[in-house]
């Protein structure tokens, strides 16, 4: 019976094939690509012969191209006609008479061009150790460019093999999915390079790199695990590898599945996007450097933990989304929120001290519910039609709610019983393609528990859920209360009658736990045994906000420093969110903040941070900017003193990221001491570049940038022309657009139509003025559109110059973007300018609401 019900609810949640997707009458099997760059000129010829499977009789094969000239196609060698549709980015061949069904050889000649920024075939230009000038070539296909590299069915769901080949100029070396099996030589000193024939697999994990490299490897558990770098920086990438070499074995054993390839290779790619930090090819995951290569010169333990969760994250894809992928991008967070969920439960299980569980309850549970409470979300599961939305796709629910969900429910399974369900929907799964709903059945099918209804409550609609606790009573050792629940909403728009299946286990203090399922509108009981502060949502493993009402608000006050560091930390950020929803009064999450010590655990610090950051962005521009500034600095100085500027052997790494918080929010915020530490540093880069230490060198680059005066940001300019490091030298570029003094940013604004810095660069250099001062920002990119377009990635253009705006506290700001979206932007592709709209206006009903309560506490002594 339950097999009945679970086909129902696909039925229901997987629309019919969207006009999106291509026919499936005619389906690729193998392709042999070869294609022959010529970096100088950024251009490449290529050709393919694509073996098809043509199921039903037809005249037309349709499939996907974009700025692809192509000059020849034959169906089983006789000449094809060929019509392009830019728009739909579609390829159609006309037959000289209809195919029948079974197997045909389609072969195809075009050029294409090598693009500057990451989509397609793109190059990379970069200094080498030595001084000399490079360029590496690299892909980036997801989604859904692979369309510029080769004609292909460029979705997730026409899996097939490929054969690829490439010519490489002489003394430079090709890397791709497969090992190479043949180099022979080619015209002009060049050689070609055959790999060896892909598993079947989904377009957009297709990868081709091109450069002066050097690679390094080592073997685990039967595959060759390698280190693509360029030359000279190789070994930088062993802190990487021996990451990848630990996780190998254990993915292969939690996944039930071992790694089917012959080789993994991590590539680092010396430049920026503003879309991505790394790409899960497989056997070919790209990077780039600043995500893979550990520079002790140069990095922050933060930066070490993000190489940890990088790899992690991709390794975790070469399952979730390259052996098994989504059927379409509806399902994107099939991928990236498994992935997600994945590299933090390998950070807490391999390195403890990280406690990166209670990291996330900071960091993604906040950074999900920031926008899912907001009238700008959507389902986990949606609808995704054009071009532009499957880019659009890759958001903060996709990624972050998709990890908090997947936690939650392996909360409510077990971790055994959901690994099992994970292992039979791999084995089931390998090499196709599915929907969610495959996934809820698995694991309900392990675990024996109805999990489809819990889940689907969570993924097919958007939204937070609040459950509001009160009339908490003991009685005989047993404490009694009351829960509801409701939708959490930031603005009025999405206040809403909601409800789900909310799994929510809870305990008075140091007490026993008791697990519940909120369901419905109406009021349930609950108890739990023993007497004390009664907490809901234990350890945060659930996704929801919890309001408590005034009496047992006050006994969590009171218990605090008794509840798990989760607890506190999630105590923390809903009393904060419910003040800007207006659902509870700011006193009380002041008053939380206050019970955080000096000697508070680093993460509450980080939180603390967080949230006094945010009351002074709600008012920047005001006159309560500086009190707040100022309030927040007499705050966070004493911390900043207990941890020290110098890292201390042996501390965990959560304190030496607070320091790296504390020094760069205390400098943004002008603190006397910490400025003039940073003029002095910066002083001595030019004869030392090690004179600032490792741990605080962010920190107190941004400190100097954010405080510049015209001649310093001339300094900082220097120094970032002089910067030989891709890494260095990127942070430098963002680092010319953080000044305070509009004047400067005008200044780096000036910089984005000259050549001293690439394209990529410029893309995050303007983000960064944007983030510093949006209205110019905005203002400066609607003035200079095609120049800016110019400089972006295809997949980000509908957002991009709309989300410049998104930090604007300017009345006149939300008139700007909507009038920018109407002139330039389909109708379909403005969820980018709804999310700077929606944000805009959540901001502005929040420091409306929370003003008085501000200046109270302002007010107060302290
Ligand atoms: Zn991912």
């Amino acid at each position: 019976m339950r097999k009945l019900a679970v086909l129902l609810a696909l039925a229901t949640s997987t629309p019919a094939l969207a006009q999106s997707q291509l026919s499936r009458d005619v389906e690729p099997v193998l392709y042999d690509i070869t294609v022959r760059p010529d970096a100088q000129a950024l251009t490449f010829s290529g050709s393919e012969t694509v073996t098809v499977a043509v199921r039903r009789s037809t005249r037309t094969v349709t499939l996907n191209a974009a700025d692809l000239a192509v000059t020849s196609a034959t169906f089983d060698g006789r000449p094809a006609r060929v019509a392009l549709d830019k728009e739909a980015q579609r390829l159609t061949l006309t037959l000289p008479r209809a195919a029948s069904v079974g197997e045909h050889k389609i072969a195809m000649q075009w050029t294409g061009k090598i693009n500057r920024s990451a989509s397609g075939l793109f190059a990379i230009d970069y200094t080498n150790t030595d001084g000399s000038a490079s360029r590496m070539l690299a892909t980036q296909f997801e989604a859904p460019d692979a369309r510029r590299f080769a004609p292909m069915w460029d979705e997730p769901s026409f899996k097939a093999k490929f054969r690829l080949s490439a010519e490489a100029p002489a003394g430079q070396t090709a890397f791709s999915n497969m090992p190479a099996v043949g180099v022979t030589p080619a015209a002009g000193g060049r050689q070609l390079y055959r790999f060896g024939e892909s598993p079947v697999m989904s377009s957009y994990l297709l990868y081709l790199g091109i450069g002066d490299v050097e690679r390094k490897t080592r073997a685990a558990a039967g595959v060759e695990m390698g280190m693509i770098t360029r030359k000279g920086v190789v070994d930088q990438g062993d802190y990487a590898l021996d990451v990848a070499t630990k996780l190998l074995p254990y993915y292969n054993d939690y996944f039930g599945q071992a790694y089917p390839l012959p080789k993994m290779d991590h590539i680092a790619g010396p430049g920026s996007s503003q879309f991505f930090g790394a790409m899960e090819n497989w056997g070919a995951i790209f990077y780039f450097e600043s995500e893979l290569l550990f520079d002790p010169k140069l990095a922050t333990e933060s930066n070490r933990q993000r190489i940890y969760t990088v790899v992690a994250h991709e390794m975790a894809h070469q399952w979730f989304g390259d052996l098994v992928t989504m059927r379409w991008w509806d399902d994107l967070w099939l991928n990236e929120g498994f992935a997600s969920w994945m590299e933090g439960k390998v950070s807490h299980k391999f390195n403890p001290t990280w406690n990166a569980r209670a990291a996330a309850v900071v960091g993604e549970r906040e950074g999900a519910m920031g926008i899912d409470a907001t009238a700008a979300t959507h389902p986990i599961i949606r609808k995704v039609e054009t071009v532009e939305q499957i880019g659009e796709a890759f958001d903060g629910i996709t990624y972050s709610k998709g990890q908090q969900v997947i936690g939650m429910l392996e909360a409510y399974l077990g971790e055994e019983p959901f690994r099992a369900g994970v292992r039979r929907y791999m084995a089931k799964y390998k090499g196709g393609n599915t929907v969610t709903d495959q996934l809820w059945a698995e694991l309900e099918a392990a675990s024996g528990k109805p999990v489809t209804a819990i889940a689907h409550s969570f993924t097919l609609q958007g939204g937070v859920p609040l459950v509001s606790v009160g009339n908490v009573r003991c009685a005989n050792g047993t404490t009694s209360a009351t829960v509801t629940q409701g939708r959490f909403a930031l603005d009025e728009a999405s206040k809403a009658a909601q409800t789900w299946q909310v799994p929510v286990s809870l305990g008075t203090v140091g007490g026993a736990r008791t697990e519940a399922i909120v369901s419905g509108a109406g009021a349930q009981s609950v108890t739990a045994r023993g007497c004390g502060a009664l907490v809901a949502n234990l350890g945060k493993q659930s996704y929801t906000r919890v309001l408590y009402d005034r009496a047992a608000h006050d006994a969590l006050v009171r218990d605090y420093g008794r509840m798990t560091l989760e607890d506190r930390l999630g105590l923390l950020g809903d009393d904060f969110a419910l003040a800007m929803g207006g659902y509870q009064d700011l006193a009380r999450s002041l008053e939380v903040q206050d019970r955080v010590q000096t000697g508070a655990d680093p993460l509450e610090w980080q939180t603390v941070v967080g949230e006094l950051g945010t009351l002074t962005g709600f008012f920047a521009g005001t006159p309560l900017e500086q009190r707040l500034r100022a309030r927040t600095n007499a705050r966070l100085a004493p911390v900043l003193a207990r941890v020290g500027y110098d890292a201390k052997p042996g501390e965990t790494a959560p304190t030496s990221n607070l320091r790296e918080t504390l020094v760069g929010r205390l400098g943004s915020n002008g603190d006397p001491d910490v400025v003039a530490r940073a003029r002095r540093y910066v002083g001595q880069l030019r004869t030392n570049p090690a004179a600032i230490p490792p741990a605080i060198r962010n920190p107190i680059l941004s400190t100097y940038a954010v405080n510049a005066t015209p001649a310093e940001w001339d300094a900082l300019l220097a120094l970032t022309k002089a910067e030989t490091n891709p890494v260095a030298k990127n942070r430098f570029v963002s680092l010319l657009g953080a000044a305070r003094d509009p004047a400067l940013n005008q200044r780096a604004l000036d910089l984005l139509k000259t050549d001293t810095v690439t394209a990529p660069q410029k893309a995050s250099l303007l983000r960064a003025v944007a983030n510093r001062n949006p209205d110019l920002a905005f203002d400066w990119a609607a003035a200079n559109r095609v120049l800016v377009e110019g400089f972006l990635e295809e997949s980000t253009r509908s957002g991009y110059i709309v989300g410049l705006g998104a930090g604007s506290n300017d009345p006149a700001m939300p008139a700007k973007i909507q009038s920018y979206a109407d002139k330039y932007i389909k109708e379909s592709d403005r969820g980018g300018a709804r999310r700077a709209l929606t944000g805009i206006a959540v901001r502005k009903a929040a420091s409306d609401r929370i003003r008085p309560a501000v200046e109270a506490w302002l007010g107060q002594a302290g």
